[in-house]
């Protein structure tokens, strides 16, 4: 089996395939912090014999992060950072029941596609650079827990992480097709509490101030709102109000979920939710709006990073398209900063976030060489710094 087969950078050839496997059957959800910390355990060694410094960053509540650095030895060394999230939205004892499998050309597990494989990939594209490509690579690799649930803790060591780079790759998944992801739609999610006031429905309704018939109004608005703005999607998402039968209801609240192309649909969004706000159609009732979460768009691509890869590619007899993608990853925080970025250069997959959650097998070693071809080019071109 080639992938087996050493080379002169590694003086102990790493069993890709084993490797994959043992990570997709380490659970590591996002509050599991002692299975994040076992993945990271097991990409550590693997970096640290390709020449890394590796380093754990805590973050202010959430699991830790971290951080595997190489400078390279020129003066015009071009700054490159990889991201990869070792968390998967699936819970401790995941694995032990729906465990790493093949099935003909496809591998199976939980995470193996979102993003476990990406993590392979990662680290297999590091093994291939040789002496030249290093010189010329001041190369961070960054880890993180917590991007299945928004990334709040660990954003600012991406943020922080991403400052100053020349290109910014993330290891999502390539779509099914094996397409890259050029751009993603930005993500705000917002609580708007309606509060009115209890009284007993039967013997003094007229009392009461009903939290929940504004509600519904606020609902129909928020939806109207949603069709009136271009580049967004507004979704109320989950409901609730009142608090028994017989009480006329004094709180009730709605979360939404906003998807948008750039920040002045973005903020077209926050103005239209903001009118729904305050005295409400029901007389004694007022609506507040809390924005509580959210990622900004990777709106525009950054084509000459993305056409590099895509190059790389070609020349290695894989023809790759660009597609722009509405969910979110960390990408969205490093093509915000202005960080020449592309996303989706993990293995093909999908089915993310399911048990039928796969990737193409060979695709793996595939994006491994794509993508060090890629540093290999960045690597010779010169340096703006
Ligand atoms: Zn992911």
């Amino acid at each position: 089996m080639t992938m087996r087969t050493a080379t002169t950078r590694e003086p102990q050839a790493t069993d890709w395939l084993g490797l994959l496997e043992d990570l997709v059957n380490t659970d590591s959800a996002p509050d599991d912090h002692a299975g994040i910390d076992a993945v990271y355990g097991k990409l550590a060694p693997v970096v640290e014999q390709l020449g890394f410094t590796v380093k754990k960053l805590a973050t202010d509540g959430g699991p830790d992060a971290m951080l595997a650095r190489r400078h390279g030895s020129r003066g015009d060394a071009r700054r490159v950072l990889m991201v990869g999230h070792v968390d998967t939205v699936f819970a401790r004892g995941t694995a032990q029941a729906r465990p790493f499998t093949i099935a003909g050309e496809r591998a199976y597990g939980p995470g193996v596609a979102d993003m476990k494989g990406g993590l392979v990939v990662i680290l297999a594209a590091l093994s291939r650079l040789d002496d030249a490509a290093l010189a010329g690579l001041d190369i961070t690799v960054l880890f993180n827990g917590d991007e299945e649930s928004g990334s709040v803790f660990s954003r600012p060591v991406i943020e922080e992480a991403a400052t100053g780079q020349d290109a910014a790759l993330i290891f999502e998944a390539a779509r099914p097709s094996g397409a890259i992801v050029s751009s993603r739609r930005g993500v705000a999610r917002y609580r708007l509490d309606v509060t009115g006031r209890a009284s007993h429905s039967g013997s003094n309704p007229q009392a009461g101030a009903n939290a929940l018939e504004t509600l519904a109004h606020t609902i129909i608005g928020i939806q109207d709102a949603g069709r009136r703005i271009d580049g967004a999607t507004v979704t109320a998402v989950l409901a609730e109000g009142g608090s028994r039968p017989n009480i006329v209801p004094a709180a009730a609240s709605v979360h939404v979920d906003a998807r948008f192309d750039d920040d002045r649909a973005d903020q077209a969004v926050e103005r239209e939710l903001g009118k729904l706000t305050g005295e409400g159609p029901v007389e004694g009732t007022v609506t507040r709006l809390t924005r509580y979460a959210g990622r900004p768009a990777f709106g525009r691509p950054y084509t000459e990073l993305a056409r590099a890869y895509t190059d790389a590619g070609r020349e290695l007899g894989v023809q790759i398209e660009t597609v722009s993608a509405g969910g979110v990853s960390d990408a969205n925080f490093t093509a915000a900063l202005g960080v020449p970025t592309i996303d989706g250069l993990g293995p093909s997959g999908g089915r993310a976030h399911t048990d039928d959650e796969y990737i193409e097998l060979a695709t793996v070693q595939k994006r491994a060489s794509v993508c060090a071809a890629l540093l290999s080019r960045l690597s010779s071109a010169a340096s703006p710094h």
